[in-house]
């Protein structure tokens, strides 16, 4: 089978738009701790298997290079820290890497972002969790009434520095999302709140008080001119994957009150490509995140990623990894995105879909042009 023209992104920069806080510390990381990076499984659950997955392989041959070492994770790991930071901001460099996108909500105790800032050669912007800031706000013990302008106060302030709103409420309730009336979201407010004082977790899942302040969130974003993260689509074990077709947020995109609001699917929505790609090539507010989907399948994103363009307008996708904790694997997911994207984009040339030049233009696009304009965010150069 002869291989299909590559179009080389190699120059290109790119902004990534989802992505997660480094380690507040990385120097004593464990080879278990390690390869937990490289799986949605559960801490733990996946260690033996993990090195039997192309991500770990892409992975360990891709710093053991950088590092210029032997590919075993025991190397690697003294590799890094023997050689310290300034490894990192170099490969950082080298990808071309001009922004980073954090969701600074998770993982809780990770480096903070003017840390962040300072250890890396690139623009570093917050992206605001609008499930764990409720969340925060449950051990304030307020009165439902209360507590809704409080959360509402909270969001408008994180508006002022950040670029984008996030919600994870398909890890919680799922995207059919809907309104209800006020009395059902105090009593699964209170639900929680009993909950928190006995003791018990403030993870909130109380479909009725999420779907609730969602929708006051949408108001912020509307009024704030912000767009809004949707994680849709795969995700660790805690996901209902059924829960994160992002078809069920139709309604919302229907309704002509949050029509200015744009709407970012997050993770490519795998494995609900197709019907992401049908949304961004319907619904003038939606567009589409690669990230996830794109580090963990790489040369297997080609796929997805032919489809998506043949469809979707190249004017809605973006690049993303949604990684976190070394930066050195935000660095090389950049290169695998280029390599798949250059692929896919080499595939639709050779059937004359697009030339060659517009083929480059569109992978501009999607690797930073697209993030810039969507997010407001200054001059890259
Ligand atoms: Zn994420």
């Amino acid at each position: 089978m002869t291989r299909p023209p590559r179009i080389s992104l190699e120059e290109l920069a790119v902004v990534d738009g989802h992505c997660h806080p480094l380690f507040a510390d990385a120097r004593a990381l464990s080879r278990d701790a390690f390869l937990d990076l490289l799986s949605e499984g559960r801490p733990g659950a996946m260690t033996a298997h993990v090195p039997h997955t192309g991500y770990y392989r892409r992975a360990i041959h891709g710093l053991a290079r950088h590092l210029q070492c032997a590919p075993t994770v025991e190397t690697i790991l003294k590799q890094r820290e023997a050689l310290g930071p300034e490894a990192f901001a170099r490969l950082f460099s080298e990808q071309k890497v001009a922004a980073l996108l954090v969701d600074a909500g998770y993982p809780p105790g990770a480096m903070s972002l003017p840390e962040m800032r300072r250890l890396l050669s690139c623009r570093v912007y917050e992206v605001f969790r609008i499930e764990t800031c409720a969340q925060a706000l449950l051990s304030e013990g307020l009165p439902h009434a209360e507590f809704e302008e409080h959360f509402l106060r909270e969001l408008r302030s994180a508006a002022q520095r950040c670029v984008a709103l996030k919600t994870i409420i398909a890890y919680r309730s799922g995207l059919a999302i809907r309104s209800w009336v006020r009395e059902d979201a105090a009593r699964a407010y209170q639900a929680a709140l009993s909950r928190v004082r006995a003791g018990g977790s403030p993870r909130l899942t109380e479909k009725p008080l999420l779907d609730s302040l969602l929708l006051s969130a949408l108001d912020v974003a509307r009024e704030c001119a912000l767009p809004v993260q949707f994680h849709t689509g795969l995700g660790d074990p805690d996901i209902d994957l059924l829960q994160a077709n992002p078809l069920f947020l139709r309604p919302l995109l229907e309704d002509p009150a949050w029509a200015g609001v744009p709407f970012v699917l997050l993770h490519m929505a795998y494995p609900y490509t197709r019907e992401a790609a049908f949304m961004t090539s319907v619904w003038p507010q939606v567009f589409l995140d690669l990230s996830l989907a794109l580090p963990f399948l790489g040369p297997g994103a080609v796929l997805p990623l032919t489809e998506i363009l043949s469809l979707a307008p190249s004017s809605k996708l973006l690049y993303g990894s949604d990684l976190g904790g070394l930066p050195e694997l935000l660095a090389l997911s950049a290169g695998w995105g280029r390599a798949a994207l250059g692929e896919a984009l080499g595939w639709l040339v050779e059937r004359e879909s697009l030339t060659a030049d517009e083929a480059r233009a569109v992978g501009d696009q999607i690797l930073s042009k697209n993030a810039a304009a969507l997010y407001h965010l200054p001059p890259l150069i």
